[in-house]
């Protein structure tokens, strides 16, 4: 992801502010086969955006996504269409994106149908069953209906609809949030599992730091459409850099009782994206502000083998 940029315009009604929400500015990044590349930040930072961004649904105003080799920026409905089918999504409300009316055999058919027309009836079927049965769901569910499952199941079965293509890429919009804790920690294993079994490559987005601690390889930090920070993960938790990664950081709570982490606490809400600060978006609440915050926009640069866009360093 090469500078890629999306503002998207402000509706222009009587009352409401004209302008654009940036909503992705000049972000660059890349993600290596095999790892598992996480997003995070707060909601509104822009990191959904992006993995549309990434994904094609929606278009990016400037910048190019390059995929495999070959630069997608520009490509034409038809060709995107070839391009996604190694790039699959999951999202974070598995029932919305579940057809109400629909069984699960079918909506599982359903994208073989189309991409795959050669192949037969009975082969499509057996390949419904086996990826089901991989996500752990078991054969007898076949003729069931969304909402029949639990919420944990049916972000299995919204797994299993992903993977059915045979993706490379899979970009995962917060999968895990809707879920309660003891089942968030289930489907992150069933990602990792899969992601050894089939050689996946992800792109995790996620509000909450704690939920990609043990699965990411690298972390990027997102805050009002820019990456601030991208670091190994284990750098993540034990050097952030970033004043924002560190009052991220502060937030995560620690099983051990014994190891204290002092909570940072930041002012005042994430400022309205069509209408950020200058100079460095955070300096509005970053603890460590300086005058050069205010008018100069840091850029990312490396430290230590980390990533980080701030004055400090
Ligand atoms: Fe804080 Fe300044 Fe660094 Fe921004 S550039 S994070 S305001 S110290
Ligand atoms: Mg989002």
């Amino acid at each position: 992801v090469k500078n890629i940029k999306k503002y998207f315009p402000l509706s222009k009604g009587w009352f409401s502010a004209k302008g654009h929400v940036k909503a992705v500015d000049q972000v660059s990044f890349s993600i290596q086969r095999g790892e598992t590349f996480s997003l995070v930040g707060e909601s509104g930072c822009g990191k959904s955006t992006l993995g549309r961004l990434i994904n094609g649904l929606i278009k990016s105003d400037d910048g190019e996504i390059i995929f495999k080799g070959k630069n997608l920026t520009g490509a034409n409905e038809k060709a995107w269409r070839s391009y996604r089918k190694p790039m699959q999504m999951i999202f974070q409300d598995p029932y919305a994106s579940l057809s109400p009316r629909m069984k699960i055999k079918d909506i599982l058919d359903e994208p073989l149908k189309i991409h795959h027309p050669e192949l037969s009836k009975e082969t499509r079927k057996t390949m419904v069953q086996e990826i089901l049965d991989v996500c752990g769901i078991d054969a007898y569910h076949l003729d069931k209906y969304a909402h029949e499952f639990s919420g944990g199941q049916r972000q299995r079965i919204g797994i299993a609809r992903a993977l059915i293509l045979k993706p490379e890429l899979i970009i995962a919009d917060e999968p895990v949030s809707a879920l309660d804790v003891s089942i968030q920690a289930q489907v992150l294993n069933l990602l990792k599992e899969l992601q050894e079994n089939y050689q996946l490559t992800y792109l995790f987005i996620s509000h909450d730091l704690s939920v990609v601690e043990h699965i990411s390889d690298k972390i990027a930090v997102m805050y009002l459409g820019n990456i601030v920070e991208i670091s190994p993960a284990e750098d993540i938790f034990s050097r952030p850099k970033h004043p924002y990664t560190q009052a991220l950081l502060s937030a995560v709570p620690i099983p051990n009782p014994k190891v204290k982490r002092e909570r940072i606490m930041l002012k005042g809400e994430i400022p309205n994206a069509a209408n950020p600060p200058k100079g460095c978006k955070f300096h509005s609440r970053c603890p460590h502000a300086m005058d050069i915050c205010k008018t100069v926009e840091p850029q990312l640069k490396k430290v230590e083998g980390q990533m980080v866009a701030c004055h400090l360093y």
